[in-house]
């Protein structure tokens, strides 16, 4: 699975199955991104390579996200509470159209103003562990 900021300067090739998608809401996400909502993709830890420009990495709240150094898209997100998996930005992946969400979580920090007619799970912090 492959994907890119958006200048196309940093790339990045993942050699693992996804684990799983979500919708975050939380304010550390909005703030990163600039956006109301961000799509993730869940992936084994260790599976991704860069190439391209090297990604600049910031750590806040003990959490690291990843961004183009270019252009600023997010592309990473990685908990070191949660060591065994590292998320991408869904829609920096080329087959973005094919990772749907399959929950929304954070929906206590949700804006008022942003609703969607899914009828997918929503969770009011972080996504419960998969049970697999
Ligand atoms: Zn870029
Ligand atoms: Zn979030």
């Amino acid at each position: 699975m492959k994907g890119s900021c958006l200048c196309g300067e940093v790339r990045y090739e993942i050699f693992a199955a996804p684990c799983g998608t979500t919708l975050c809401h939380c304010e550390d996400c909005r703030k990163a991104s600039g956006a109301p909502v961000v799509a993730w993709t869940f992936f084994p830890a260790g599976s991704i390579r860069f190439s391209g420009k090297t990604p600049r990495k910031i750590t806040f709240a003990e959490r690291e996200r990843t961004f183009c150094p270019d252009c600023g898209s997010q592309l990473m997100f990685f908990d070191p509470a949660l060591p065994h998996q590292f998320e991408v930005t869904t829609c920096t992946l080329d087959s973005a159209g094919k990772m749907c969400p399959i929950d929304h979580n954070w929906m206590d920090d949700r804006l008022p103003w942003f609703e969607t007619t899914d009828t997918l799970p929503r969770h009011p912090k972080n996504t419960p562990a998969p049970s697999a």
